[in-house]
């Protein structure tokens, strides 16, 4: 078991790569996992030039004939390299001697319906049982995985560019700096891409002024905005206040919870700038992978000059011109009621520098209140690792063990009270704390209503005892839980 711990264009493919031909040398077969292998047409294009045949895709978005033969490469031998998404571990593979998983941190591992699996913690017990190694790679390692396993470091870019980082304090807008940015890169027939996030289900209050955002004082994560019941909630133990009216740090009024979604602006950009060739690039539009690939080659080609998208934007494309990358909503990211919200807006922004300036110097223009933990940590990212142990130590994972339990219903009074015969069956269990139950942060999900329990312990034994003891056919386990909400 081992982490590839390397920046990105610092040859982590061609590692993996080697490795595939020792296996076939050794005549084992290897499982290559992919986060989304239908959204990395160039990873894929590329292993199937130096593999050829004994390379097999495999994917949700293959043809029933398409999969035959992929399955029929799988049974007769004649795949040596299966490359998927967290599924291809449940091919039937004979003679399996390594297990490679690219971007090792992605969240799109953790199966978010039952069986609520995480494919890398599969593959690393799968490595373990059929004692073969398991390597997981990532420029941007998980805490999880850092403090686990040994890594190796593979510093420094092929492409050696220079990267220069500007901030700008500011909520999320296209402010007169970022448009001004843009117009010059349009006017230098340069490319852009301006980064947004996916905009989640929740919002947060950020002053414009200085930045401050509420957290929960017993969870130390962002409250959300509930404006049902005006308030502020923290999605762990449930804790609830009302929406605060100024900013407790600078008495400003100037509280915001806006954001700026992708198609908004792509409308906006092009009417400023009448010249530019603008494109959006996210799941509204970008539906399947021809789609996408074309996309890509048109970009690739010039053929447009700025690209507004969401993460699908930062995830292992190869853009050869860009100079410009805008990234905004960074605050909305770090805000996050989740206890990886650091881990997530650092390794994003990572992500989306890495995608640009990879043959000549590139901008990236970061709007952010919080530039002093950007700038500490975006090119150290060991250090920030370190630091976020401290903040991790006695509340979350590595060092504790979270697990969930949903309880959904259409009839909200019934989820209600099997939530409740629960948790009061858990409060007599040892070695377990309740962190919070009550009203999921999204209260109802396909007509039914939704309740929940969150709890923590110092091994996931313990969790399991506490849950056998206490079972409720109503009651779904989510171990390691990665969404709160
Ligand atoms: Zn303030
Ligand atoms: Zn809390």
């Amino acid at each position: 078991m081992s982490l590839l711990f390397g920046d990105t264009g610092s040859g982590k493919t061609e590692i993996y790569m080697k490795y595939f031909q020792e296996m076939i040398a050794q005549k084992k077969r290897s499982i290559f996992l992919m986060p989304e292998i239908s959204l990395t047409p160039q990873m894929s294009q590329r292993l199937q030039n130096h593999f050829g045949n004994s390379v097999v895709m495999w994917h949700s978005k293959l043809t029933p004939l398409q999969k035959k033969k992929a399955l029929s490469a799988v049974y007769d031998g004649t795949a040596k390299i299966i490359a998927g998404p967290r599924s291809a571990l449940f091919l039937p593979i004979k003679e399996l001697g390594l297990i490679v998983v690219d971007e090792e941190h992605d969240d799109s591992y953790k199966s978010s319906s039952r069986p609520r699996y995480n494919a890398r913690d599969l593959a690393i017990y799968m490595g373990k049982i059929y004692d073969i190694p398991v390597v997981l790679g990532s420029a941007t390692p998980s805490l999880t995985t850092y403090v686990k396993f040994p890594h190796i470091r593979l510093k420094g870019g092929y492409f050696n560019s220079q990267k220069e980082f500007i901030y700008e304090r500011g909520a999320e807008s296209l402010s007169p700096l970022i448009m001004s940015s843009l117009q010059k890169s349009v006017t230098a027939k340069e490319q852009a891409i301006l980064f947004l996030p996916t905009r989640a289900n929740f919002k947060y209050l950020i002053c414009g002024d200085c930045g401050h955002t509420h957290k929960c004082v017993f969870c130390s994560v962002g409250m959300s905005i509930h404006q049902k019941t005006r308030s502020l909630k923290c999605h762990y133990c449930n804790f609830s206040q009302a929406i605060p009216q100024v900013c407790i740090e600078c008495k400003s009024t100037l509280l915001t919870s806006s954001r700026l979604g992708t198609a908004e602006a792509v409308k906006n950009i092009r009417e400023e700038f009448a010249e530019a060739r603008v494109e959006q690039f996210d799941r509204d539009v970008i539906t399947t992978t021809n789609k996408l690939k074309k996309a890509l080659k048109n970009f690739n080609d010039g053929e447009i000059d700025i690209l507004v998208g969401t993460q699908m934007l930062s995830k292992g494309h190869d853009y050869h011109g860009v100079t410009l990358a805008v990234v905004l909503g960074m605050d909305n990211m770090l805000n996050m009621s989740d206890y990886r919200a650091r881990e997530k807006a650092l390794s994003t922004l990572i992500q989306v520098a890495g995608r640009s300036g990879r043959k000549e110097s590139a901008k990236v223009l970061v709007q952010s209140f919080n530039e002093a933990f950007f700038s500490a940590f975006v090119d150290k990212y060991e250090d920030f690792l370190e630091d976020e142990k401290e903040y991790r130590k006695e509340l979350y994972p590595p060092y504790k063990k979270l697990c969930r339990i949903l309880f959904s219903h259409k009839n909200g009074i019934k989820a209600q009270d099997a939530m409740n015969e629960m948790q009061e069956c858990l409060r007599t269990a040892s070695d377990i704390e309740i962190v919070g139950f009550g009203k999921c942060g999204i209260e109802r999900v396909s007509d039914k209503y939704r309740f929940e329990i969150l709890l923590r312990a110092d091994k996931s034994t313990d969790i399991i005892r506490a849950i056998s003891t206490c079972r409720n056919s109503l009651a779904e386990i989510d171990m390691d839980p990665i969404e709160f909400g």
